[in-house]
């Protein structure tokens, strides 16, 4: 699912769109537009889908709106939002971090279907004073409150990924105070919902005749089943990493080099034997200056290598994104999945104290499942183990 590409952005929020939203407009447009043509024969083929085309995009603009609610509340509530994706099912906010109480998990997921109860009742009553006819305008504002009326009520399905799956949740979380047990909880009728659904397309598919749009509910079911695994599987994955910082897990001896080294020594003494992506360019005192990559060398020719500083061609310290040693580290791993990063420069008052390598963190993350695993997840909680990083090299 990595085939998603920035479009705009709003508030500070990145919105990406996923190839497969694509699919979603075609499937929408197609049959957004059949059903326009059977309900409105008057207005001819030709318009139906045009109009058809219009209430895809208008729809998907309120998937937004609804993502956005989600976003705003958390990061009100301090949890950090920094991209939104639309994709085949609508939309999804990429949090950063899990919340950290019932009551926040709660007002964060609640957010979006109130959002799109509002706009069902905003276009319900457009709808009404357009004079509920059947021109185009008022075909469209009908449609767009009963789509947000039915997407605030599919939202509110107490299954995983769906916004109800996590209103089930914190309300178990709060009411049992165990976040493992509401999850678990959670997760089972989450795989419950989603059988329900497969069986009811299935039935509908070949009980009912009703061939595409069961197999779509059915497909809808699968998604979630799969869905409500992953999740529990992010719920172990919370509990293995609480209480862990960078510095647990950070090289604390990144490779590092003066902002005068020739490009070449940089080439050969670092980054030609492939155990290095980056290396950290450093002052004399410490203070970090900038990160230089391979890719940074496309900028020059060849025959500049021997002759040009990497102070030259190197991402400068400011235009850095950085962690600090007590940084959590999920937070730090939010950093680095949301931005595909593949380092973290670790700063501790401007000085270079460490470096956060995403190959590593996988190699942690794998061991402390293994441990978490053979051990059982109550007893490696507070076992704060350090893992060395395999390749550590000092420059
Ligand atoms: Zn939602």
């Amino acid at each position: 699912m990595n085939r998603s590409y920035k479009v705009f952005t709003i508030g500070g929020i990145q919105i990406f769109i996923d190839w497969t939203w694509l699919l979603a407009i075609a499937f929408f447009t197609w049959s957004l537009g059949a059903y326009y043509d059977a309900t409105f024969p008057s207005w001819g083929l030709g318009t139906a889908y045009l109009i058809g085309a219009v209430s895809t995009i208008l729809l998907f603009v309120n998937v937004l709106l609804h993502e956005l609610g989600h976003s705003f509340t958390g990061r009100s509530l301090g949890l950090p939002v920094n991209s939104i994706t639309l994709f085949l099912f609508g939309g999804v906010s990429n949090l950063t971090t899990e919340p950290q109480t019932p009551r926040i998990e709660f007002l964060v997921a609640i957010a979006g279907p109130l959002v799109s109860l509002l706009l069902a009742g905003l276009f319900y009553l457009l709808h009404a004073a357009a004079g509920g006819g059947s021109s185009e305008v008022s075909a469209v504002l009908g449609y767009l409150a009963s789509v947000n009326l039915i997407l605030a009520l599919f939202n509110l399905i107490p299954a995983f990924p769906l916004d109800g799956g996590r209103v089930f949740r914190s309300i178990a979380w709060g009411i049992t105070g165990s976040l493992t047990r509401a999850t678990r909880l959670a997760t089972s009728v989450s795989k419950l919902f989603a059988a329900l659904f497969i069986a009811g397309g299935l039935l509908e598919a070949l009980g009912f005749g009703q061939f595409i749009s069961g197999l779509w509910l059915a497909f809808i079911g699968w998604f979630l089943y799969n869905s409500a695994t992953a999740s529990s599987q992010q719920a172990v994955m919370d509990q293995v990493l609480r209480g862990v910082d960078v510095r647990d897990v950070m090289d604390p001896a990144p490779a590092s080099i003066a902002p005068s080294t020739p490009v070449q020594s940089l080439l050969f003494d670092h980054l030609l034997d492939g155990s290095q992506r980056a290396v950290a360019v450093q002052s004399p005192d410490g203070t970090l200056l900038g990160l230089v990559t391979l890719s940074d060398l496309r900028q020059l020719q060849q025959e500049e290598w021997s002759s040009t500083p990497v102070s030259r061609i190197m991402t400068p310290a400011t235009e850095l994104s950085t962690v600090t040693p007590v940084e959590d580290l999920q937070q730090a791993i939010g950093l680095l999945a949301g931005n595909r990063y593949h380092q973290l420069p670790v700063v501790e008052d401007g000085h270079l104290v460490g470096m956060l390598n995403r190959d590593h963190v996988m190699q942690y993350l794998q061991l402390r499942q293994l441990q978490s695993r053979q051990q059982g997840p109550a007893s490696s909680l507070d076992d704060r183990s350090r893992i060395s990083p395999a390749r550590r090299r000092v420059g």
